[in-house]
């Protein structure tokens, strides 16, 4: 059985493993000259930097599902991040976040005394409802849309209290709204606005505490050398510069796929690729119609420094004085954000391995709206903002010591293939997520499947690796069932 996988993004690169464990004939077919996607680096003279994504959440879903696939332990090195990473809020107050309960709780003691009781019950509501969330939603596919709306599930999501938004559902554990937003900013690393998605993402910041936050030693997207090597020891094939235009299709069943001109067949087709533009292939199907929302996009900063900055955390949040405005801003009126809160990861503190001795590299994300109708080369007073910004909170004499500064915007994505330029796929709003997200297999075509962020269970790392092993279940499931079907 021969199955292609349409792109090497880290759902393409976790399925073929997955599939050539399970005896699959399988190889990759990416249009750019690297594997990884939106898991790559910003390189210049001898410094490196990810250049998308830096935080290692649920560390025990990715190991198990890499110790799935074949990949020794031993190839990688997750570093703890403990404490987690600072807020630090225009009232000049900082909140640390740790890994540990008993400094947390001290923590919150220290900024906010009458909020301890209400971290003790977030923390002990998320317990019981991450376990529930994780086995009813997340760790299973949808493609057979009655396995959503049973009962059971019907009974969990209203005892996950899914009706209600992320927002609204921190503001019933806290007072203060500093830890309500310090609780909920997270569904913006899913591209999600803490105001609209639903509840079920507040499990992201408890995540954080309960199961740590990691770093992946020489950076996340050494994750991709790892992965490849492997690929290249069991031959599996890789094809680069190789853009998939279109699948030919008899009935409901793929036949093949064409790279530019050349016809190549397959038993099974995996879309990797961004999935509203991969649906734009299955032409005449519903999918292929389907309207989507996308996430938000960044503004991204990376330099490269003449120094480190020693004892600073590796990630830290800065707050503006509205962050609502900030959301408003990026997610309704879609524009340029008059006065944003942003993140800053520094990992040169931690990884000497990033840039010459003594030196440092430094990114920034600013949570930015979609699209393209900003002119974004037009933004230099923006980007100069963030950097006095970055010199004032948490950087001094910052413009002293860049050595090179690159940006990235949403046009730059959008030009690479992601839908709209969001950097986390489609948005995680209600009717894009769970049952209502594409799921693993999209479409009447029944041996076309698809994994990625735009994909349930959704966008990071670890969770595109779980949608990649629920696609490979159900792609067997089915494989059983033909063959079941032969042999009557
Ligand atoms: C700025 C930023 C920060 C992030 N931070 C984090 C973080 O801290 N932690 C975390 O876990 N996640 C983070 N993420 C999210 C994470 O990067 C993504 O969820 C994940 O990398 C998406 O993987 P994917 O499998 O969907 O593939 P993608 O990365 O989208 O790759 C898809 C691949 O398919 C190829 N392709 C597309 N079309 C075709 C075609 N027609 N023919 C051939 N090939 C094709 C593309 O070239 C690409 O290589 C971040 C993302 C961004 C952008």
């Amino acid at each position: 059985m021969k199955s292609v996988i349409v792109g090497g993004g880290i759902g393409g690169l976790v399925s073929a493993l997955l599939l050539n464990k399970k005896g699959y004939d399988v190889s990759i077919i990416e249009q750019r000259d690297r594997l990884g996607g939106r898991l790559s680096y910003v390189e210049q003279d001898d410094f490196k930097i990810d250049e998308g994504p830096t935080i290692v959440l649920l560390p025990h879903m990715l190991t198990s599902i890499l110790d799935e696939a074949g990949v020794p332990a031993e190839n990688y090195e997750l570093i703890q991040i403990d404490p987690l990473y600072s807020i630090h809020f225009k009232d000049g107050s900082t909140y640390q976040k740790y890994h540990d309960h008993e400094k947390q709780l001290n923590e919150v003691e220290r900024l906010y005394p009458n909020e301890k009781k209400g971290y003790i019950k977030f923390m002990q509501v998320m317990d019981h409802r991450f376990e529930q969330g994780m086995e009813s939603f997340i760790k299973r596919s949808f493609s057979n849309k009655r396995d959503f709306w049973t009962k059971k599930n019907l009974k969990t999501l209203v005892k996950l209290k899914a009706y209600r938004t992320v927002y609204q559902s921190l503001k019933t554990y806290f007072q203060e709204e500093n830890m309500r937003l310090a609780y909920s900013l997270q569904s913006l690393y899913i591209g999600g606005n803490p105001y609209e998605s639903p509840a079920l993402y507040s499990l992201i910041s408890y995540s954080e505490h309960k199961h740590g936050i990691y770093y992946l030693k020489g950076g996340y997207a050494s994750l991709v050398e790892v992965l490849e090597k492997e690929l290249e020891k069991r031959g599996i094939p890789v094809h680069l510069n190789s853009k998939v235009t279109s699948l030919t299709s008899e009935g409901d069943k793929a036949t093949g796929l064409y790279i530019e001109n050349e016809w190549v067949s397959a038993d099974h087709i995996i879309l990797n690729g961004d999935f509203p533009i991969m649906s734009k292939l299955l032409h005449s199907t519903k999918q292929s119609e389907r309207k989507f929302t996308p996430s938000s996009s960044c503004l991204l900063l990376y330099f490269g420094l003449d120094k480190v900055y020693e004892n600073t955390p590796v990630h830290q949040f800065f707050m503006s004085s509205d962050f609502s405005n900030h959301m408003k801003e990026v997610f309704e009126n879609k524009i340029v954000p008059t006065d944003p809160s942003f993140y800053s990861f520094h990992p040169s503190v931690i990884d000497s391995s990033l840039a010459p001795e003594g030196k440092g590299v430094l990114y920034t994300l600013v949570p930015v709206p979609s699209g393209t109708h900003i002119d974004w080369s037009q933004q230099e007073d923006f980007i100069e903002k963030i950097i006095d910004e970055l010199e004032v909170r948490g950087y001094p004499n910052l413009r002293n010591h860049i050595v090179w500064k690159k940006v990235r915007n949403p046009d730059i994505a959008e030009k690479e293939g992601l839908f709209q330029g969001g950097s986390f796929g489609i948005a995680p709003i209600l009717f894009q997520s769970g049952v209502f997200r594409p799921q693993a297999k999209p479409s009447s075509l029944q041996n076309v499947y698809a994994v990625g962020a735009s994909v349930h269970p959704g966008g990071g790392i670890p969770i595109v690796m779980q949608g990649a092993k629920n696609m490979v279940d159900v792609l067997q499931n089915d494989n059983e069932q033909e063959a079941e079907k032969w042999s009557m």
